[in-house]
């Protein structure tokens, strides 16, 4: 069966790259009905860190990227690494350094000056040690000779010659494993089978293939991702707005079916769809959809994408949510109200940072100030419709859109005005605002006597 793993390392939030790369192995192992396995790659203790590792899980679930089993963590496997490091040696595969940290200068800087990178092949490679107490490493005996090729599955067949692969430490001086050699062993022992990342990844997996040969472990399948770009063309970066999952969420007031569609489009497609569901994504998964060139992040696509999936959410998930962000507590009634509005207030929104704001007029407090733009509306002739619109509402058969409707026609008419010159000086009274929802239903929503109140309010 097809195993595929996310391996995030916990030092900083869940980007959106992250995600995307999380997104496509969730969907290609869902697809051949395999496993999708998420590994914490924190054997970086300077820099990995225990809020980082909770955005991620967070984050993962909250875009529904649900992992299969527990999360593995790197560290905790480091004996299982050097054991698999000292089985290479015994083996021929590797060996011990001692190379000291003064000869290790030299090579740099003799590789320096001919301009060429280093790569060492130390001389203790083909050397039986009698160094007993001195500190070593363990490197990896690397091909010297031919050429490795990698038919990956995004990027095609890859080749890199062996004589650039260098023979790269397993094992530092002080026992430790290194990054190169804990992500073969937890792969193999995860049962791996394809391994999808970032392609900023592909030359490690020449130097992580001769780990998997030197064992005699089945190779994983390789498909290399390109990564996200600005709308620039540059690599993404915080300042394209490449932020955290958990921003998108929270500042951005994105839905996480949203932000999965979104990132599902980018770099991958079937056909023109736009709008994808997870179980549709599941369904036409593949890899050979996904593109070689480096996709655009676009924050205008991604918003209007969110329009749509605020339009078909559930209103009262929706009121939730808003309720959520709202900087007081609501009461029973005050939910209700909020959760009845969402119909006339979502199809305005483009993230939940403007549906709450469309939604503030439901409980300002009376008297309401109005705003700036609102405020012309109620000057001059406009504020002296008020009384009549007071009256002619007050008078209404009952309070529904249409009776209202009628009733406010009337005032118009007889103003010998459009039924804008009167609308508007209403919403003003009743919302504070120069925009709101059909000023018919914002009637229906405050209810009647809270509407004639604050028109009340805006009567000299
Ligand atoms: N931990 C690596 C990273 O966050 C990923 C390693 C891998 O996928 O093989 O970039």
């Amino acid at each position: 069966t097809i195993v595929t793993r996310f391996a995030p390392s916990p030092t900083g939030y869940l980007h959106v790259g992250g995600a995307r790369t999380a997104l496509f192995n969730l969907l290609f192992a869902r697809h051949h009905g395999g496993k999708f396995l998420l590994r914490i790659e924190d054997t970086d203790r300077a820099r990995s860190t225990q809020p980082a590792i909770a955005a991620i899980l967070d984050g993962m679930r909250w875009l529904g990227l649900d992992w299969d089993g527990d999360e593995v963590y790197q560290f905790a496997r480091a004996e299982r690494h050097a054991a698999v490091a000292n089985e290479m040696v015994e083996k021929g595969a590797a060996y011990r350094c001692y190379l000291t940290q003064d000869e290790l200068a030299a090579m740099r800087a003799e590789a320096e000056a001919a301009k060429k990178p280093l790569r060492i092949r130390s001389p203790w490679r083909d050397q039986v040690p009698n160094e007993a107490g001195k500190p070593y490493v363990v490197r990896l005996k690397a091909p010297t000779e031919g050429a490795t090729t990698i038919r990956d599955l995004v990027q095609g067949e890859v080749t890199v010659q062996n004589s650039e692969i260098d023979d790269l430490v397993l094992l530092r001086s002080d026992g430790t494993p290194t990054y190169m050699l804990a992500v073969v062993v937890d792969d193999h022992d995860m049962g791996v089978t394809h391994v999808i990342r970032g392609d900023d990844h592909l030359n490690n997996a020449f130097r992580q293939l001769p780990i998997y040969r030197a064992m005699g472990w089945p190779e994983p399948n390789y498909a290399h991702i390109p990564l996200i770009h600005g709308s620039d063309g540059a690599k993404l970066s915080k300042r394209h707005g490449a932020l955290g999952v958990d921003a998108y969420r929270d500042e951005l007031g994105i839905l996480p079916e949203a932000l999965g569609n979104y990132l599902l489009r980018l770099g991958w497609g079937h056909g023109d769809d736009e709008i994808i569901s997870l179980d549709q994504a599941i369904e036409w998964f593949d890899l050979a959809g996904v593109g070689k060139s480096p996709s655009r992040f676009d924050l205008k696509k991604l918003e209007n994408l969110n329009g749509h999936y605020i339009r078909e959410a559930d209103n009262d998930r929706l009121a939730d949510l808003v309720a959520a962000r709202l900087d007081f507590e609501l009461s029973e009634s005050q939910l209700d109200l909020l959760r009845r509005s969402m119909g006339e207030l979502k199809p305005r929104a483009a993230n939940l940072i403007e549906l709450a704001d469309g939604a503030a007029f439901l409980f300002r407090t009376r008297p309401l100030e109005l705003d700036e733009a609102a405020k012309p509306l109620l000057e001059g002739a406009a504020r002296g419709l008020l009384a009549q619109l007071h009256a002619a509402l007050d008078g209404a058969q009952s309070w529904d859109t249409e009776a209202l409707e009628t009733a406010v026609r009337k005032v118009a008419e007889d103003a010998g005005v459009k039924l804008g010159a009167v609308a508007q000086p209403l919403r003003a009274a009743l919302t504070g605002r120069k925009t709101s929802p059909g000023i018919f239903d914002v009637l229906v929503l405050l209810g009647r006597e809270e509407s004639l109140g604050r028109i009340a309010d805006q009567i000299d």
